[in-house]
């Protein structure tokens, strides 16, 4: 008989592929006729030692509610905007690939973000990104409602179940206001991830916070010890632990077991950056949830702070990289703040090369990527074939989907990640004459550029319009490209296929930053500020090279950055031209130093271990 890795219900053990039965639709494997006998007489006496399946998944032991306002599960699921949902989906890969025992929550979004077309001119035109949540999801029959205006709004559930390489799975439940029993405008409440007014955003922080504590308690998780905040988009649901514990003896809330059961991952190092709403908003919109002065003490006394409500509720608080925590801390006096430093999914953002490479030289690297610190060990050649095979697909990609004409022999730069002022992609071309000046001396340069700009950012916008029409101007030996439309897929192809990761925000503004982390897995290494991961991540001349140091960059002026990138960049060009050997050497040392570190493997190891099970951390004084 064939044996089965999958467990018999009844006494736990290897099932047989012979001894099968099926019930709920689900197909049981059993060792023996005599566990298939009791099976069969009362199957509901063994459901909960079911292997993996939806029954387990949704009724079975989930500790950690991990909240997220995006999640980029996968390229075909539109419901993400850039960075925090691809570390959402990222983080999930990691959890699942780990038995990490986690459920996660988010909005369904039904058109999306949006998907972005350029026009001639470089204009950026927003389309809805519709997609249909049935091709991917499975409803699950189950409704909760929320009070948003007075109005009772119902919410119903989606499954999307992530396998991980273990087999384990990671249920995220999405979360859609779309129900004929809803008023017409609350019906579109999950439509538009990041679109709306202030209104619109605080309902949806409603559904999110308030409408997934209630969801997970009506799917049957009933054994939460955990809620992880991904940003403060969702700390309503504070409000409704709060809630639900009621009062203590003393007739205060109890504040200090919400604090037990919460944990806050910020993400933004500058104040404007969080999410705010006026109580007179909040009082039309959430109505007196608690009594407006406990709120007040607790979110802020001018505005309702969603930050701050996270903080004060929050037993641990992390930023996401070292750096990042300095800035938080400088703007959160008085709160402990830990700092676990971002990653990215290995596996998934390795291309297909290189996960060929990888197979062969370092098997357990897929469920265990710290183990690609062996990646010296690989050969020269092998490494730069691989490299080749990835550069050369984004090289077709530019030339049938643009105008433009590239070259695999060239040296590729990339740059890709929402267009927003404070990650200045235009440094670069600060001075285009001295630009070309550097290629036509020492190699030519190709640039491939994209992103999205949201659709109220007009600096983005104007961003892209800038870069996409010098894109025929510079000169033959600096080639520019603007690729429209920049999502998961993209993402992975220009990572993968350029040469060198360029990354120039203006520090202290980038927390982590992520893209650059995806690079290094595929032996690009970065050209890089010193700010957010880079400041951890960079071995001058090893896995890559800074601009700036990491306590001027503040105070520099543009110009000075921009005469050092150029700088540093004659020396890059000089070493890919002339000395390929030094080069790919560069290239193992990203792998095997970077992308053996900065990955969610090790990052939700550390969320396990100080965060999720650390004791609960009273907030210091001042
Ligand atoms: C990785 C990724 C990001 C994050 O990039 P940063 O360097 O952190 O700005 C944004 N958008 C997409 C589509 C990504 O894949």
């Amino acid at each position: 008989m064939k044996e089965m890795k999958v467990k018999d219900p009844v006494c736990g053990m290897n099932g047989w592929e012979e001894l099968s039965y099926e019930y709920a639709g689900h197909l049981f494997y059993f060792c023996s006729t005599f566990c298939r006998d009791k099976f069969i007489d009362f199957p509901d006496l063994y459901l909960n030692h079911l292997p993996i399946t939806k029954k387990l998944c949704l009724n079975g032991e989930r500790n950690i509610a991990y909240f997220s306002m995006e999640i980029g599960i996968e390229p075909s699921i539109p419901t993400y905007s850039g960075g925090l949902g691809v570390l959402a989906g990222d983080t999930i890969r990691s959890c699942a690939d780990l038995k990490v025992p986690m459920v996660a929550v988010t909005l369904l979004h039904h058109k999306g973000y949006f998907v972005q077309k350029l026009d001639a001119k470089g204009n950026q035109q927003e389309l809805p990104s519709d997609w249909i949540p049935s091709d991917w999801l499975e409803p699950l029959g189950l409704v909760v409602s929320v009070e948003i205006e007075q109005r009772t709004v119902w919410i119903q559930a989606w499954l999307y179940e992530v396998t991980g390489q273990t087999g384990y799975v990671v249920p995220v439940i999405f979360l859609d206001a779309d129900l004929p029993e809803n008023d017409q405008i609350d019906r579109t409440l999950t439509d538009y991830l990041y679109g709306g007014d202030e209104r619109y955003r605080l309902a949806q922080e409603i559904l999110l916070g308030i409408g997934g504590v209630r969801m997970l308690g009506k799917a049957g998780y009933n054994n939460i010890r955990k809620y992880h905040m991904n940003e403060g988009h969702s700390s309503l649901l504070t409000l409704e632990l709060l809630n639900r514990n009621g009062m203590k003896r003393n007739g205060e809330l109890d504040y200090d077991a919400v604090r037990e059961a919460c944990v806050f991952t910020t993400h933004t190092p500058v104040a404007v950056g969080h999410d705010k709403f006026s109580y007179e908003l909040v009082g039309q919109v959430l109505g007196e949830i608690i009594p407006l002065g406990s709120l007040k003490m607790l979110a802020g006394d001018k505005h309702l702070n969603m930050t701050q409500l996270a903080l004060n509720l929050s037993g641990h608080v992390n930023g996401v990289a070292k750096k990042h925590v300095e800035t938080s801390q400088a703007m959160f006096p008085g709160y402990s703040i830990d700092s676990i430093t971002n990653g990215i999914h290995a596996l998934t953002w390795s291309c297909e090369s290189f996960i060929r490479l990888y197979d062969r030289y370092i098997p357990a690297w897929r469920n265990d990527p710290q183990s690609l610190r062996s990646a010296l060990s690989i050969l020269a050649e092998e490494i730069w074939e691989a490299h080749m095979e990835a550069k050369k697909i984004l090289i077709e990609y530019v030339n049938r989907t643009t105008s433009h004409v590239f070259e695999p022999g060239v040296f590729t730069i990339g740059f890709a990640r929402r267009s927003t002022a404070y990650k200045r992609p235009d440094l670069i071309l600060t001075d285009t004459e001295r630009l070309a000046q550097i290629a036509k001396s020492i190699g030519s340069i190709q640039l491939v550029f994209a992103g999205k700009a949201h659709p109220k950012d007009e600096p983005g916008k104007d961003l892209i319009r800038r870069i996409f029409n010098l894109s025929n101007k510079i000169d033959q030996s600096v080639r520019i490209t603007y690729l429209e439309n920049y999502d998961m897929t993209l993402g992975g192809l220009i990572t993968s296929g350029v040469d060198l990761w360029l990354n120039t925000p203006l520090a202290p503004n980038e927390a982590s930053g992520t893209s650059g982390m995806k690079a290094a897995v595929n032996g690009v290494p970065s050209l890089s500020v010193l700010d957010g991961w880079w400041i951890e991540g960079c071995i001058e001349g090893l896995t890559g090279w800074s601009i700036g140091s990491a306590s001027s960059a503040q105070s520099d002026e543009q110009s000075d950055e921009a005469q050092e990138l150029y700088k540093k960049l004659e020396q890059i060009l000089q070493i890919f031209y002339s000395c390929r050997k030094k080069w790919i050497r560069v290239m193992q040392h990203c792998i095997a130093i970077n992308g053996s570190f900065f990955n969610t493997h090790r990052m939700i190891q550390q969320y396990v271990l100080n965060s999720y099970f650390c004791r609960n951390q009273k907030l210091t004084t001042l």
